[in-house]
């Protein structure tokens, strides 16, 4: 057997041991899903923004309406991005016969693992279709305009309850990850019986530290990425393929191995 037979071996030996599975994730694993980003020449009225610039409070706070417009659109590339064979396999990992649950932590906001048929997923840094007041943090319900072509200034609408702006409901730097996210993100770590990494560098903190619960308690820890990354250090098995190559792989496996 060559590197990548022994690897597809021993990842599919834990996978197949799981009954409580948690997914952990970060950009990588949209990157097969043809997602243009801000750089992509066909959202060229973009291509001078410093994306770091347009993800923190205090530009919000100075001038809020190119951000505004530029998350809208960045939603609107989001929804015409399909989900990829990675996605479609956690969920159907967590259709198979004998599997509890396979849950999702998520760093994306992009919600395409929902729309890849993933039952659970906790979003660490938001989503690019949740919106809420900038001061009161209601969550906004209205309608919200998309225009077809990128536009360089929206104005976003005002709370129902307190009157000032609504704001993309994504976590910006210096920002706290949302409580209640945090917390079952912690639980989902500690129950799970195996923990899968795909398509996170490891770096982003606080997210980074979630599967050291795992780790710290015996808890087999399979890394799906290209390259060697942060955690590969933590992982028993890494896995060096792509999510959407890998994981169509692994529950394919399991599905017709069964569980052990
Ligand atoms: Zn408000």
């Amino acid at each position: 057997m060559d590197a990548a037979d022994t690897q597809l071996a021993d990842a599919l030996r834990l996978a197949r041991r799981a009954r409580t599975i948690e997914v952990f994730t970060g950009a990588g694993m949209s990157a097969e899903s043809g997602l243009v980003t801000f750089r992509d020449k066909d959202t060229g009225l973009w291509s001078k923004v410093d994306p770091a610039a347009f993800a923190s409070i205090e530009s919000w706070a100075k001038d809020p309406e190119p951000m505004w417009a530029w998350y809208l659109w960045r939603s609107k590339l989001a929804g015409q991005a399909d989900p990829n064979a990675g996605h479609r396999a956690i969920g159907d990992w967590g259709e198979l016969d004998g599997v509890e649950r396979v849950g999702v932590t998520t760093q994306n906001i992009d919600n395409l693992h929902e729309r890849g048929g993933a039952q659970d997923v906790v979003h660490l840094h938001g989503s690019l279709f949740d919106y809420r007041c900038s001061i009161c943090s209601r969550p906004w319900e209205g309608e919200v305009e998309v225009p077809d072509e990128p536009v360089e200034r929206m104005t976003p609408p005002a709370c129902s309850l307190c009157d000032n702006l609504v704001r993309p409901g994504v976590v910006w730097f210096g920002e706290s990850l949302p409580q209640r996210e945090w917390a079952l993100a912690e639980q989902r770590m500690r129950e799970a019986d195996l923990v899968v990494i795909v398509g996170t560098s490891g770096i982003v903190q606080p997210a980074a530290s979630l599967p050291l619960i795992a780790a710290e308690r015996g808890t087999p820890l399979l890394e799906i990425s290209p390259e060697e990354t942060e955690l590969s250090r933590l992982a028993d098995v890494s896995w060096r393929t792509t999510a959407a190559a890998g994981l169509p792989e692994l529950v394919m496996g399991v599905k017709v191995d069964g569980l052990a």
